[in-house]
């Protein structure tokens, strides 16, 4: 017998790049009734990639994150709030799986992303070089490539975050004119065949495009090949905690998912209904 859990396997705080800090997020996640809230700081990353750390969280932050989650995990059952998981959300980058493991240590949940290709962030407002440099197209190609070898990483990564990042921008005229059909078709296989989960994430809905990650024809392709899906608002506000997850729920349902999967505090994941 599976039941309804009300969860949101994905949340940002001012450990990294999110504007609130953890309590608020956590106090949001109470008042939003949540059962089960995941906090997904942006793990640290190399110096070359995060000189300043004010993305990620710095090294010498982890060991109060970690305390600091687990503080609020019991804090939040006390008022009778959600189970908080703590989680990292993990930038895939060539050679990144020695980084993740020793920095992620402890970590429930390992949100896999790809945010770096071609030598550039592709999720920065401020710096779209890499999209100037390569075309949308090309940027396409190369971040399914990325996606692919993240999903077949040894970091083996419990979910794929936001899987069609590569439409970021695609109202601001960043959308590819190639046909990305095949490319879902990639997506879809590489996710199946390496057991992945894909997070159904609300945080597009808050951009331009006004859409869900990923599109609706990637969505369906991975409900065809019988990939499971995690919901996440991807907040860095605790304005947007849970934002959207009901409407996801509905929006999963009509594309022919019945489940959703929900992790837990102790490690363990739980297959929940979606209605
Ligand atoms: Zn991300
Ligand atoms: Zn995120």
């Amino acid at each position: 017998m599976t039941r309804l859990l009300h969860a949101d396997c994905h949340v940002h705080s001012s450990y990294s790049d999110g504007e609130d800090d953890l309590l608020a997020m956590v106090e949001a996640g109470i008042a939003a009734g949540l059962d089960v809230m995941v906090l997904t700081d942006h793990l640290t990353l190399p110096t070359a990639m995060g000189p300043t750390a004010d993305v990620s969280v710095a090294a010498r932050d982890l060991p109060f994150y970690r305390a600091d989650v687990l503080a609020l995990d019991h804090l939040s059952r006390a008022k009778g709030g959600p189970e908080v998981v703590l989680g990292f959300e993990c930038d895939w980058y060539p050679g990144s799986e020695a980084n993740i493991a020793r920095w992620s240590a402890g970590a429930k949940v390992r949100l896999g992303s790809v945010h770096w290709v071609g030598g550039g962030w592709m999720d920065d407002a401020q710096d779209l070089s890499v999209y100037e440099e390569l075309g949308a197209d090309e940027l396409w190609r190369r971040y399914v490539d990325a996606w692919c070898s993240a999903c077949e990483s040894p970091a083996n990564f419990d979910v794929m975050a936001h899987p069609d990042l590569a439409r970021r921008f695609e109202a601001e005229g960043w959308a590819p004119t190639i046909d990305v059909a095949p490319l879902y078709d990639r997506m879809a296989e590489c996710a199946h065949d390496t057991g992945k989960r894909i997070e159904l994430s609300t945080a597009g809905l808050r951009k331009p495009f006004a859409d869900y990650y990923p599109a609706r024809p990637l969505l369906e392709r991975f409900r065809r090949a019988e990939v499971p899906i995690t919901l996440g608002s991807d907040a860095h506000r605790a304005c947007d905690v849970a934002f959207g997850l009901a409407d996801a729920r509905a929006h999963a349902l009509e594309i022919g998912y019945r489940e959703q999967q929900v992790p837990h505090a102790d490690g363990s994941w739980e297959t929940c209904t979606l209605a």
